[in-house]
């Protein structure tokens, strides 16, 4: 909001509200998306780390976001459902839990509390209700919208230019008064019956989806609370709107404290033939975090190419660009799996170092920096090897790589374990589903894990 770098003041002291906006579930997340989700587990275990208890809130958007941000087009979940053969409700659940596999992945907290736009219908219904009462809505054939000229201050966030947009979009502006008008309520199309709809004071239809967001934030929240986030595009449109009905509705001013947006992560022109890719989840064809893994990625190696750039600054994506931070990631970890031999209990944190890396995340999250920080201490010869492992034990806390596992991650499976997994394999081949079974569980009993990918199974301690 102020686009300068301002000292972080709780509303109340030692804690912080914190909502994000979730995945619009139509789809896998592409790697884009998760760069955004990267930056706000940093976000939030930056706060945790400097004493903040957090309570963070993430939406999932699984109605309402129509395929242009602007209110126009199909409901990108009718879509999917179309594409898919499925209901909206199947694959609204289906992608949610896609995601949150993707999230455990890379190592990214979940949030405290997920909110379903679809289990939160009341609440954006009173909120219209109240927007309505206060006279800050109108109703069209085809959906109740938001007056935006009953505010002095629309589109703050963006520093809009709400004249010029006034001027140059009387065609597409269609029957709203003013181009920066939005749906807060959309009525089902006549004749026919979404597979998503509700009966509301205006006439069976479904949310807009800048409703949701403010209703459920609210409702989590309250009536202000300290950090909003999100990715840059939601800057002009969502964010814009989130806060011009929720200032409208509350009267209280301003409703969020810190707005925080993480740049976009953008695709570099290929230079290795795999140019088909696309940063787009309407596209059929985009990078998702699985496909990385099937090229044989580490994911936590991609959690380590975000954090080579700011989140304010845009991040190209390339495929040596990712390998570069692959090679970087496996070395740290064998400094690590060395180190670990020499770990002992209550050493010493290597302070200098340790300041340094501090001094980076406080200063809006500079995790270059902070990987500056961290590289400079595995390479000081003077600190003890046991004070490079407990310092990089708590660097950790922000970084998420889950140091103190690597090394359960990468202790050879014992023979034993190998021998039942490929006799599990062999006998899934002949379609001996019994003995199949009857091997995970042997492997199971032994301590391990297992999971197919599709790169074969995977096997680790549990
Ligand atoms: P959506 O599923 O479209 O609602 O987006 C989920 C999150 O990803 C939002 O916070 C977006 O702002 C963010 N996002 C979308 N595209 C990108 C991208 N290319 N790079 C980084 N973040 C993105
Ligand atoms: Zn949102």
């Amino acid at each position: 909001m102020t686009r300068s770098v301002d000292p972080f003041v709780p509303i109340m002291p030692g804690q912080v509200g914190l909502y994000a906006c979730g995945l619009t579930v139509y789809n896998y997340a592409h790697i884009g998306n998760l760069r955004t989700y990267i930056f706000e587990d940093i976000l939030r275990r930056a706060l945790t780390f400097f004493g903040y208890q957090v309570n963070h809130v993430m939406n999932v958007t699984d109605v309402g976001h129509l395929i242009s941000d602007a209110d126009e087009g199909e409901d990108k979940m009718l879509l999917g459902a179309r594409r898919m053969g499925q209901l909206a409700w199947e694959l609204a659940e289906f992608y949610w839990q896609a995601f949150r596999q993707d999230l455990r992945h890379l190592n990214i907290l979940e949030p405290h509390i997920w909110c379903k736009a679809t289990d939160h219908i009341p609440q954006q219904i009173a909120l219209v209700q109240t927007l309505e009462a206060k006279g800050f809505t109108y109703t069209l054939e085809d959906g109740v919208y938001f007056d935006s000229s009953k505010l002095d201050d629309y589109g703050k966030l963006a520093r809009l230019d709400v004249a010029g947009l006034q001027a140059g979009a009387r065609i597409e502006m269609g029957q709203k008064r003013q181009p920066t008008d939005f749906a807060l309520w959309k009525f089902s199309p006549l004749g026919q019956q979404r597979d998503m709809e509700w009966d509301s004071p205006w006439g069976v239809g479904f949310p807009g989806w800048h409703i949701e967001c403010s209703a459920m934030a609210l409702h989590y929240l309250g009536e202000q609370f300290d950090i909003h986030c999100g990715g840059v595009d939601h800057i002009p449109v969502h964010h814009t709107n989130e806060i011009a009905q929720t200032e409208s509705a509350t009267g209280q001013k301003p409703w969020v404290n810190y707005w925080l947006h993480g740049e976009f992560l953008i695709i570099a022109p290929d230079e290795s033939g795999k140019d088909e890719i696309k940063m787009s989840k309407s596209k059929d064809n985009f990078l998702t975090l699985a496909y990385l893994e099937e090229q044989g990625y580490d994911p936590l190696a991609y959690r380590y190419f975000c954090l080579t750039g700011h989140y304010r600054s845009p991040l190209t994506f390339s495929w040596s660009g990712l390998d570069a931070a692959a090679n970087a990631f496996n070395r740290f970890k064998h400094h690590i799996l060395e180190l670990r031999g020499q770990a002992q209990a209550n050493a010493p944190l290597a302070e200098a170092h340790f300041y340094a890396f501090q001094q980076a995340v406080a200063d809006d999250l500079n995790m270059p920096r902070a990987l500056a920080a961290l590289w400079g201490l595995l390479r000081d010869a003077a600190v003890p090897s046991s004070s490079k492992y407990a310092t990089l034990l708590a660097m950790d806390a922000v970084l998420g790589f889950d140091v103190a596992n690597f090394a359960a991650h990468e202790e050879a499976v014992p023979a034993e374990v190998v021998a039942l997994v490929e006799e599990r394999a062999a006998a899934r081949q002949s379609r001996s589903w019994g003995r199949a079974d009857e091997l995970r569980q042997q492997i199971i009993a032994l301590g391990y894990s297992l999971e197919d990918t599709p790169t074969g199974p995977k096997v680790k301690r549990a």
